[in-house]
């Protein structure tokens, strides 16, 4: 399994990454100068989130922290105030337009594209390192859009473009909400904001060392996100309920929901509409009951998890949600997806209902053997005409 692979590469690379850390360290001489071992943090904290990006998968989250491993080393190297103000314009055009391709596409990156980008940065660096002159790109029509007295570190065109490439990638963050572009933001925005104050010790370090940070966690946090939340309902998965379950030592019942007729509702409507069914059943489901804890189990079923709740207090739980979603009413949206099936439904009151099996764990059962007897509890509820919850008696 690849979430497996992970485990393996993260026990591989944490460990040595500690290790090299703590040599490092070892190494530096102590004393009043102990902080100067804060130039090393932005390497560990880029190459981490770099790691971290390339093993999710995260191509786009790869190629912005190579840029910004590539920055800082450019900045590094300026050893004049002219060639760091060169430096801080590359830095201001290059995040700027790389956010604003990232805002419009974020993935995936075609590898070949991140190499080539990273070697013309480079290559723009070096050159303007070497004493090449950035050409004079201050164009009469810009200028007068920077309001008077307001003092940039980069130049006004520069500035407008990494002004475009935030602006453009807060609202991707904004609408995709995932924790990558919202890692991503926090660390480009650590290094803007210490743009301002280039000239001041360590800011930058801080600055860089909370890019790579932020952007590593981020690509940790979305990971973790896919493997255990469900895409479509945006419910927690069928994971996430088996690790839950497997935690030692309590008492709770479950219960499994299955919709009703939801083969023939799929046929009438369209596989779309179903779609819209299940992330309905899941938001009541979820809004429903206090103390309950919703997955999508797969397909058209999902579990409830009463934490610490015996039969007895699960039963009628179980069926206030089954009520909820048989008496309120629910209304088909026009399908967009699928223009064959437009007006198939749309705007058409349809009346879905489920049925439920519950169990209680028994004192040292497995949680597998929990959940089948709440599906066998559920296959009665069915015989017996649906849209009803049914016990598994045999419990306690
Ligand atoms: P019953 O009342 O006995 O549960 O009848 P049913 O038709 O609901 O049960 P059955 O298991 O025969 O049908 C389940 C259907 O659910 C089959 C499959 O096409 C559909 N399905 C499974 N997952 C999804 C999904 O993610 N989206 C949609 N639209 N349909 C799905
Ligand atoms: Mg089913
Ligand atoms: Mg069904």
């Amino acid at each position: 399994m690849s979430g497996r692979w992970h485990l393996v590469a993260a026990a591989l690379l944490f460990p040595a990454l500690a290790v090299a850390v703590v040599s490092v360290v070892a190494r530096l001489p102590l004393g009043s100068e102990t902080v100067h071992f804060l130039v090393y943090l932005p390497w560990v904290g880029l190459a981490l989130a770099a790691g971290l990006a390339l093993l999710f998968g995260r191509y786009g989250a790869l190629l912005l922290t190579l840029l910004l491993l590539s920055l800082y080393l450019l900045a590094g190297l300026a050893m004049t105030g002219a060639e760091a103000a060169a430096i801080r314009e590359l830095l201001a055009l290059a995040l700027g337009s790389s956010l604003l391709v990232l805002a419009i596409r974020p993935e995936p990156w075609p590898p070949a594209l991140v190499v080539f980008l990273l070697a013309a940065l480079n290559g723009a660096g070096a050159w303007l390192l070497a004493g090449g002159r950035w050409p004079d790109v201050r164009v009469a029509l810009v200028e007068p859009l920077i309001p008077a007295g307001v003092a940039l570190p980069v130049s006004a065109p520069a500035a407008l473009v990494l002004l475009a490439g935030v602006s453009a990638y807060l609202v991707r963050a904004l609408v995709g909400r995932t924790a990558v572009s919202i890692g991503i933001l926090a660390g480009t925005s650590a290094v803007i904001a210490a743009l301002h104050r280039a000239t001041d010790p360590m800011t930058a370090e801080v600055a860089w060392t909370i890019a790579g940070l932020a952007i590593g966690i981020g690509v940790i946090l979305e990971g973790h996100r896919m493997a255990y939340r469900d895409e479509l309902t945006g419910l927690p998965g069928r994971r996430a309920l088996m690790e839950r379950l497997t935690r030692p030592g309590r008492r709770y019942s479950v219960a499994m929901v299955d919709v009703d007729h939801f083969k023939s509702f799929n046929d009438t409507y369209g596989h779309e509409a179903g779609d819209q069914v299940l992330r309905y059943v899941a938001t009541r489901l979820a809004r429903g009951a206090r103390g309950v804890r919703v997955f999508r189990y797969g397909g058209e079923e999902f579990a409830l998890l009463f934490p610490g709740a015996s039969l007895d207090r699960a039963w009628p739980l179980a069926d206030e949600l089954r009520a909820v979603i048989a008496d309120s009413p629910f209304t088909l949206r026009t399908s967009r997806r699928d223009p064959s099936r437009r007006g198939s439904g749309g705007g058409q009151e349809v009346g879905v209902t489920v049925s439920l099996g519950v169990a209680q764990r028994r004192r040292g059962e497995r949680p597998t053997d929990v959940l089948e007897r709440a599906d066998a509890a559920l296959y009665r509820a069915k015989a017996q005409g649906r849209d009803r919850v049914v016990a598994d008696p045999d419990g306690g």
